[in-house]
């Protein structure tokens, strides 16, 4: 049982080693690193102390086993990953550009990351569920994980859980039409909107203050827009502010939304207010920019109270 839970790709990511190495020619790579936006999310909120668990699918190989691990060190509950011996566990390579744009090749549809079935989706872990949260690119890659992912949203506002939405939109993933469905249910049931302003007019088709205004219309108990260096606004009740980042040297972004996310709802769980939560998601993302590797960059406690003191 978990407090906060989310569902979604488990992959590594393999990292180019330099600025604009492309895949269209042999070069170094680096990794292994554990990624997958959720899995990143929920080990930001578990090393913040959340009770909190990821339904997932990984392959009985190396790529999976280096995932459960490093979860269940930071704290999160891996009791509803699948590990299935007939699939390979999902795997991202990234290039950076040299105007500081990634380029993503996904292994992910047809990995064990997109085989999770709604089937999958263990009910007794939600018993005591307040958050559940989705990852737009969950949405994205096959039909059978996207039914998974809508399953588990049914099921956690069932129980009374707020629906926490992330649209993290990748244009590499964006294939078909038939996910509209998909978003707007989320976009209409959702009560938590995480997002980059980008994505927030890609998603609405509106102009972004038109969009803010909507998701205001609509009851949301908070729109939070995402703005790299610039921190984040947080839109809900009474508030309209923005909530300013921390200065840091950026080495690497891949990941910073995601520990936003995990901090910033770890953090209500915990009782903070949002303007806080938003202070100490700020502070997540400034830090998981200073380290390279996705869920490398996810902060520890005790870095977040240096970096806010
Ligand atoms: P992602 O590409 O991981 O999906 P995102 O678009 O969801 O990212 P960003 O707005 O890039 O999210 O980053 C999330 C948060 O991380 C920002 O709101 C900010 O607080 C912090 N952050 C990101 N980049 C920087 C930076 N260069 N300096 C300081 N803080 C940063
Ligand atoms: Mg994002």
């Amino acid at each position: 049982m978990a407090q906060l839970i989310t569902i979604g790709e488990i992959l590594v990511e393999i990292m180019a080693t330099r600025i604009g190495q492309t895949f269209l020619e042999p070069g170094t790579l680096v990794g292994p690193y554990p990624s997958g936006a959720p899995a990143i999310m929920i080990d930001q909120a578990a090393r913040l102390g959340a009770d909190c668990a990821i339904v997932a699918c990984v392959g009985r190989d190396d790529f999976g086993t280096l995932n459960i691990e490093r979860l269940k060190k930071d704290g999160v509950n891996t009791s509803g990953i699948a590990v299935r011996a007939d699939q390979t566990t999902g795997c991202a390579f990234v290039g950076y550009a040299a105007d500081g744009s990634r380029k993503f090749i996904f292994h992910f549809t047809h990995a064990a990351a997109g085989a999770l079935t709604k089937d999958d989706v263990p009910e007794a872990l939600f018993e005591d569920v307040r958050i559940f949260h989705i990852m737009g690119c969950s949405l994205t890659s096959s039909a059978s994980l996207r039914e998974a992912v809508l399953a588990g949203a049914r099921l956690a506002k069932e129980k009374g859980a707020r629906l926490s939405f992330d649209p993290n939109i990748r244009p590499e993933l964006l294939t078909d039409d038939s996910l509209k469905d998909a978003f707007d249910w989320i976009m209409e049931n959702c009560d938590i909107l995480l997002t980059g302003r980008s994505e927030l007019e890609q998603v609405t088709g509106l102009a972004a203050e038109e969009a803010v205004r909507d998701m205001r219309a609509r009851g949301k108990y908070a729109v939070v827009i995402k703005d790299g260096s610039r921190g984040a606004r947080i839109v809900a009740e009474g508030v309209d502010t923005v909530m300013p980042s921390y200065h840091v040297t950026e080495v690497d972004p891949t990941g910073a939304g995601d520990c936003f996310d995990g901090a910033f709802l770890a953090s209500l769980l915990a009782g903070k207010t949002l303007q806080e939560a938003a202070s100490i998601g700020n502070a997540a993302g400034a830090v998981s920019v200073t380290r390279k590797g996705p869920m490398e960059g996810a902060a520890m406690p005790e870095e977040i109270a240096a970096i806010r003191a």
